[in-house]
């Protein structure tokens, strides 16, 4: 049956849900885009009615606002909220979920404005609320986090008896022309990338100065190859939890030097500080107002060009065997661009977002709790990548590790 749903954010992300759900109208039959700034969602929605022919509702929503979502949520009654506004949002959502009897997925995980430490523990912290109410919250169902743990769950499920190894590694090895521009918010960007590094090593984590470990990456398929740096990111917490075995698990991403020259002149003159400080009378948080000179992500669609390149590559053992096994997909900046109007950033965000929707939608993956998206099987989440646009291959043996 066709439901209807919210999505909440009009940006980068929030246009490749829109787009994407509107290819599914058996299951998403109506659709209303909601942002803080009204006019994103209607040129979103103009664009939707282009390109896939169909009409989308919009509505203008502070998210911050719990209350403004309740008087939202209880007038449209959505079966479920998709959230793809700012990590700084998803308590406030998932409190106006519970009072309101909604549904809710995300794409990032809790952080507060005024500490750059995301972790999943506040957002746990709902299970028994949600679960008591017959509600599902889906966590972080983008790419990575989102593809990267079913891409684990599949390795677990399919290829291994144990894991004990696990390297995500993504690699964006596109091109967009900019000086220095970002491929999703820039805030919560640079704040993820300047971070102390953290990877999980014989039961603990272990924290590292950020961008100090490095390595080349030769992608398959000739894409190219790319200088990788491990970095924290959020789906280790998860996964570490989810399988147990796991004895060493990290994560990699391509940066090219131009962008870490730069990020390294702006960390030096302070733009990247999330502290108020004092200016012409006025408090203003340099990293915001760096974020406000920033070209958007959603307006480099037309610029990127190229491929990116993300996967897993697990170790471990099968039949008492050694096993190394590398799942991944490619995706077209291109490509995303034509077929919705993005880069392939938030496509790739995008359409895992669409189908985490899609799934819970048709019961498949519905079940009262707060949960990851390790803990479902992962097949008709692998399914739906084959056929909305993200298909994966998989490197056994490995040739790239
Ligand atoms: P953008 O900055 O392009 O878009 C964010 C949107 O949220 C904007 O439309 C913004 O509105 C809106 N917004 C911000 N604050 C509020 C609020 N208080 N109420 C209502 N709307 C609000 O970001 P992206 O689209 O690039 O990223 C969206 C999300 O996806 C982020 O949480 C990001 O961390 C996540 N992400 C996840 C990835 C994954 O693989 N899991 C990868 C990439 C991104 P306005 O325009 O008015 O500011």
């Amino acid at each position: 049956m066709a439901e209807k749903v919210l999505i909440l954010g009009a940006g980068g992300v929030g246009q490749v849900v829109a787009h994407k759900c509107a290819q599914v109208p058996e299951v998403f039959g109506d659709i209303l885009l909601a942002s803080r700034t009204g006019e994103k969602c209607r040129r979103i929605a103009e664009g939707v009615k282009k390109m896939q022919g169909r009409e989308i509702r919009t509505a203008e929503v502070d998210a911050d606002d719990t209350q403004a979502l309740v008087d939202l949520l209880k007038r449209e009654k959505p079966a479920m909220v998709l959230h793809v506004a700012l990590p700084y949002q998803d308590l406030t959502i998932m409190d106006a979920c519970l009072e309101t009897g909604t549904h809710y997925l995300d794409t990032a995980n809790y952080e507060p404005r005024d500490n750059a430490k995301f972790e999943y523990g506040w957002q746990w912290a709902y299970r028994e609320r949600f679960a008591k109410a017959g509600l599902m919250a889906l966590l972080g169902s983008g790419f990575d986090p989102g593809v990267t743990n079913v891409f684990t769950a599949y390795l677990a499920k399919h290829d291994f008896d144990v894991i004990d190894t696990l390297d995500i590694v993504d690699v964006n090895g596109g091109s967009h022309g900019q000086p220095f521009a970002t491929n999703f918010n820039p805030e919560i960007n640079i704040r993820e990338v300047t971070a102390p590094c953290r990877h999980w090593e014989n039961g603990a984590f272990v924290e590292t100065p950020a961008m100090t470990l490095h390595r080349p990456f030769t992608c398959p398929d000739a894409v190219g190859t790319y200088e990788i740096y491990r970095m924290y990111h959020e789906e280790l917490e998860s996964l570490v939890q989810h399988f147990p075995s796991l004895k060493k698990a990290q994560f990699w991403m391509s940066f090219s030097e131009n962008y870490l020259k730069h990020l390294e002149v702006l960390q030096n003159v302070g733009m990247t500080r999330i502290d108020p400080v004092l200016y012409n009378g006025m408090e203003i948080v340099p990293l915001q107002f760096l974020k406000a000179v920033l070209p958007e992500p959603s307006s480099l669609g037309p610029l990127t060009k190229g491929l990116t390149c993300i996967g897993v590559i697990a170790q471990g053992q099968r039949a008492g065997a050694d096993r190394k096994v590398y799942v991944y997909n490619i995706c077209s900046h291109e490509e995303a661009y034509r077929e919705v109007g993005s880069q392939a950033i938030s496509y790739t965000t995008g359409v895992p977002a669409m189908i985490g929707a899609k799934l819970m939608l048709e019961g498949k993956w519905m079940k009262p709790g707060v949960w990851n998206l390790e803990e479902f099987d992962p097949d008709p989440f692998m399914d739906n990548l084959n056929t909305h646009g993200l298909p994966w291959k998989k490197q056994d043996p490995v040739e790239v590790w």
